[in-house]
């Protein structure tokens, strides 16, 4: 699946060292279904923000995690963590991070790298 959402959080780049906003590119809570403000998909939010997806009493729900490669899941504590590949609004430079989300909100942003070949290679 080429979708996904974007989540996005000012912090000092690890390439440039400038204060900037870096985008990363994750897949949790992504579908080409949606709700009636579109698909939950290629959205942008903030950390803090909780990614849209269907309700928890809908079977769909627990679907979230579908089509994330690099993810682990905490399940008692609704805990995604998932690897994301990114970039830096001032240098362009590719980066990565850990994204965590619980109970689809987005918790923060750790590990904030230069962008390694093998991150994505188990
Ligand atoms: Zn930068």
């Amino acid at each position: 699946m080429g979708f996904f959402n974007t989540v996005s959080v000012k912090e000092k780049c690890p390439e440039c060292g400038e204060l900037a906003t870096l985008d990363f590119q994750i897949k949790t809570a992504c579908s080409s279904f949606g709700d009636a403000n579109g698909r939950f998909a290629m959205r942008y939010y903030k950390v803090g923000e909780t990614l849209r997806w269907w309700p928890a009493s809908d079977e769909r729900y627990n679907s979230f995690v579908e089509g994330v490669d690099y993810v682990l899941v905490d399940a008692d504590a609704h805990l995604v963590r998932e690897r994301a590949h990114g970039g830096c609004e001032k240098c362009d430079a590719n980066l990565q991070a850990e994204v965590f989300i619980r109970d689809l909100k987005l918790e923060k942003i750790e590990s904030i790298g230069s962008y390694q070949a093998d991150y994505f290679v188990d």
